[in-house]
C-alpha cells in the first residue's frame, strides 16, 4: 500500500481565496479592512522568510499589512511601547511578534503584552486558558493548519485514536485541545514518554511536532493510519545541497499509512494561511460582526 499525500499546498491555496473572499463580503457590507502587523526584531535570515511570505499573502487576500523592523539589539522596553502603540492602532486586527525573539529579550513578557483580541498567533495566556477550557478563542496556527488537513481526509474526528508527539505551546499542546474538540480521544507524547513506537502503533492519527529529523519509523504506523508530519529539519545531502526533512520517515511511512503529509509541501503551507483566518476573526470579533464564513 501506498500513502495518499495530503497536498497542503493546494488545501492552502483554496482556504487563502476564501479568505480573500470573505475579506472582499467584509469590506463591502462593513466598510472594514482587517490588517496584520508583523513584527521582527533582527535579521535572522529564515525569520526574514517567513515575515515576507506573511507580508505578500495578506496583501494577496485584501487585507492591510504592516511590517516593522527592529534591530537585534532593540531595547525591551522599545518593542513593548511599539505592541502598546499597535494594541491601540484602529487599523490592526492582528499582532504576530516573529518569534525566536533575540535571547536578550524576555519572550514571555512580550508575548503577554498584545491585547488578546488582536493575538493572531494565539500564543497569550488569555487565548490559551480559553483553548484549554473549551472556549472560544484565538488558536495558534499551525495546529489549526494540522486539523484543516486531517479533515480534508476524515470530516469528522469523532472517536478517533489521536496521537500528539511534542508538547510546546506553540503546536503540541494546542493540537491536542483542538483535537479534543474534535471529539477524537488523544494522548501526547513527548521527550520523557515511554514506548513511544507501541502508542503510535494503537493511533488513527499520528501528529509528528518534534524537530528531530525522520524520528517516526514506518515500523511504528498502523496501516491506513492518517500522519501529520509538523517537522522542518535542514538537512545536508551527500550532494552538500541543503534540504527540508520532516519528523516522520517519508518514504517508510508512506509504505504503510493510509494518508501523508509531505514535507515541504504539507502543514508549512497552512500557518500562513491560518494566520489569515485568525485575523479576519479578529477583525469581526473586534468590530462586533458575525463570525466570518472561514
Ligand atoms: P519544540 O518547542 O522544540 O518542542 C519539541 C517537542 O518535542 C517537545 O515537547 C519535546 O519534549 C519533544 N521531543 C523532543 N525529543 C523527543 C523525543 N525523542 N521523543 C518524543 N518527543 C520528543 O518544537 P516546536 O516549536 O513544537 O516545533 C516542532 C517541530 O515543528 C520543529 O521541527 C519546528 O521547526 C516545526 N514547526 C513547523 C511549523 C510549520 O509551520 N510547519 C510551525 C512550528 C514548528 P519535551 O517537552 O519533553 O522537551
Amino acid at each position: 500500500m501506498t500513502a495518499g499525500n495530503i497536498d497542503g499546498r493546494r488545501i492552502a491555496a483554496e482556504l487563502r481565496a476564501r479568505v480573500a473572499l470573505e475579506v472582499a463580503r467584509v469590506q463591502h457590507e462593513s466598510k472594514l479592512t482587517p490588517g496584520l502587523a508583523v513584527v521582527l526584531v533582527g535579521d535572522d535570515p529564515a525569520s526574514q522568510v517567513y515575515v515576507r511570505s506573511k507580508h505578500k499573502q495578506t496583501q494577496e487576500a485584501g487585507m492591510a499589512s504592516f511590517e516593522h523592523v527592529l534591530p537585534a539589539d532593540v531595547a525591551q522596553s522599545d518593542l513593548l511601547a511599539l505592541i502598546a502603540r499597535l494594541n491601540r492602532d484602529p487599523l490592526v486586527h492582528g499582532i504576530l511578534v516573529q518569534l525566536p525573539l533575540p535571547k536578550s529579550l524576555h519572550t514571555e513578557t512580550v508575548i503577554n503584552a498584545i491585547d488578546p483580541a488582536k493575538d493572531v498567533d494565539g500564543l497569550h495566556p488569555n487565548n490559551a486558558g480559553r483553548l484549554a477550557g473549551g472556549y472560544a478563542a484565538l488558536s495558534p496556527c499551525t495546529p489549526l493548519g494540522c486539523i484543516i488537513l486531517t479533515k480534508s481526509v476524515h470530516p469528522s474526528l469523532e472517536g478517533m485514536n489521536a496521537i500528539v508527539i511534542g508538547r510546546s505551546n506553540l503546536v503540541g499542546r494546542p493540537l491536542l485541545q483542538l483535537l479534543l474538540n474534535e471529539n477524537a480521544t488523544v494522548t501526547i507524547a513527548h521527550s520523557r514518554s515511554r514506548g513511544l513506537a507501541q502508542l503510535c502503533a494503537r493511533a488513527d492519527l499520528v501528529y509528528a511536532a518534534v524537530g528531530r529529523a525522520e524520528m517516526v519509523r514506518g515500523d511504528w504506523i498502523k496501516p491506513g493510519a492518517t500522519v501529520i508530519d509538523v517537522g522542518i529539519n535542514r538537512f545536508t545531502g551527500a550532494d552538500g545541497k541543503t534540504k527540508l526533512v520532516g519528523d516522520v520517515a517519508f518514504a517508510e511511512v508512506s509504505q504503510v499509512a493510509g494518508a501523508i503529509t509531505p514535507v515541504p509541501g504539507g502543514v508549512g503551507q497552512m500557518t500562513v494561511a491560518c494566520l489569515l483566518v485568525n485575523t479576519l476573526r479578529a477583525a469581526c470579533a473586534i468590530h462586533g460582526l458575525p463570525k466570518p464564513g472561514v
